[in-house]
């Protein structure tokens, strides 16, 4: 006989950990089911910035504030302490693929001076901040149970079944699938069917020593092309919060079976135009993802299962929207439980509020462009991004990064016409189409898992 809990949740990530940490908190009987047995083992790349200080994300202000050492999050309301190692950042830099120019995002010079009120926002440590919701979680009775990989789900009654691969089954009134981007729990559920599908984003990460930047307080982007496939290939250097000469290189893009991304790191470190910036290279850890796209799920809920953080987003909701997801998503199953309400109308708060803040606070097809533009290729790409000499605006926020390079870009209109003719009619052909069409190559090369 499974022990039945008021909530039982899939994953703990900041999501899960979050969720369990506030239904715990306020009496509820939890479970929180993880399939790795160390929880705060970072194994998958995150570059861990505090996803978003200089604009509003998901409807919320959030930000760090280093004198209480608190992550604050003004418009949900509430805020987490965080004691772990962080750093400044003050710029957001991308490099064309000959490392011949650079569009910058923000004032690096202007930014630094200001210090800490000049900054974009800083990097943390996600163990860090992952050690202190699964010990708040601990401290409030959820029963942590780690090794435990959900592979079914079924209803019966009014309660929800989830069996492990350990052959453990757990009841719960009420789920919260909070397993991340390639959800198991949405795919058992059925969900993704009712949700297209992007293609695969796959990457690999390095922690280095030895760098040479010419900004090393910015978060540095080049933005290069694999050769056969003219795949894009994205680069983010940013400083490491764990050591003071230590930086965060990461390599990633949509999957191709031609393309290696740990291949692409290592050449773009020992022979790129970029490789000056590595003079002495150690690599201290590595880590590695693999992401599906898919558009949003219309609905975060199905058969008492409510669905938070990745496990229902495009591509990565950050740990800042998936904490948001987590809270958001225990105290709607609270008061359902408290309003007797064992159905989706019970949690018919959390649904409207996702909607506000996910799909309708964010266009998932803006950030989706930030792949697609890409397919004009190289050398029309590196024409087009040099004629962004203004410092623009700076936003982390990538919904929003791609409009903003491409007005600047559009105001050189008249000369694009009289020097690249040929790249306005590919734009304007490229416009006709709609974005699933754009994105086609990407879809199948990806391995969705419906
Ligand atoms: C390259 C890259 C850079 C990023 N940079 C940032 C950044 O700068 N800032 C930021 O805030 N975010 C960043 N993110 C995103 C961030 O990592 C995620 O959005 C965040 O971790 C999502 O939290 P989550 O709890 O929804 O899912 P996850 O963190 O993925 O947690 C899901 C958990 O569920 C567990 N799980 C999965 N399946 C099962 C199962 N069947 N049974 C039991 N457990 C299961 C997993 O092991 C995992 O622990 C980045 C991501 C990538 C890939």
């Amino acid at each position: 006989m499974a022990t039945t809990y008021d909530l039982v949740i899939v994953g703990a990530g900041p999501a899960g950990l979050m969720a369990a940490k506030v239904a715990g908190e306020n009496g509820l009987r939890v479970a929180l089911l993880e399939r790795k047995e160390n929880i705060t083992a970072i194994q998958r790349s995150c570059a861990t910035m505090f996803a978003i200080e200089d604009d509003y994300y998901f409807g919320e202000r959030m930000y760090f504030n280093e004198t209480t050492k608190r992550l604050v999050f003004p418009v949900t309301g509430f805020s987490l302490p965080y004691d772990g190692p962080y750093k400044n950042f003050y710029a957001w830099h991308l490099y064309t693929s000959d490392a011949q120019h650079i569009i910058r995002l923000g004032s690096y010079e202007a930014n630094r001076e200001r210090g800490a009120s000049g900054r974009l926002s800083v990097t943390y440590s996600k163990h860090h901040l992952l050690e202190r919701l699964l010990a708040d979680a601990r401290q409030a009775g959820v029963h942590v149970v780690t090794g435990a990989n959900v592979v079914s789900f079924r209803r019966h009654g009014d309660r929800a079944y989830l069996t492990t691969a350990e052959g453990a089954t757990y009841a719960g009134v009420f789920v919260i699938a909070a397993d991340g981007i390639n959800s198991r729990m949405m795919k058992l559920l059925g969900l993704n069917k009712d949700r297209s599908f992007y293609g695969t984003l796959t990457g690999v990460s390095y922690y280095m020593t030895g760098l040479d930047l010419p900004y090393p307080e910015a978060i540095n982007y080049p933005m290069l092309f694999h050769k056969e496939t003219q795949y894009p290939i994205m680069i983010w250097i940013e400083p490491s919060p764990f050591a003071d000469e230590e930086f965060w290189v990461y390599v990633g893009g949509p999957s191709h079976p031609a393309i290696s991304y740990k291949e692409e790191l290592d050449r773009f470190i020992s022979s790129s135009p970029f490789s000056a910036w590595f003079p002495r290279p150690v690599v201290k850890r590595m880590q590695a993802h693999v992401a599906n796209i898919w558009s949003p799920a219309p609905v975060p809920f199905k058969d008492n299962v409510l669905i938070a953080g990745d496990a229902g987003w495009t591509v990565e909701a950050e740990c800042t929207g998936s904490m948001m997801c987590g809270l958001k998503a225990a105290f709607a199953v609270a008061k359902a439980l408290r309003d007797r309400k064992h159905d989706a109308e019970g949690v018919a708060e959390y649904i409207a509020w996702w909607h506000e803040h996910f799909p309708n606070a964010m266009d998932y097809t803006e950030f989706l462009q930030l792949l697609s533009s890409a397919s004009v290729g190289e050398d029309r790409a590196n024409y087009l991004y040099k004629l962004v000499t203004d410092i623009l605006p700076c936003s982390l926020n990538p919904y929003n990064l791609i409009k903003s390079v491409n007005t600047s870009i559009m105001r050189n209109i008249g000369k694009i016409q009289q020097e690249r003719p040929d790249i306005l009619m590919a734009l304007q052909k490229a416009s006709m189409v709609p974005l699933k069409e754009q994105m086609r190559s990407f879809i199948v090369t990806g391995f969705p898992n419906t």
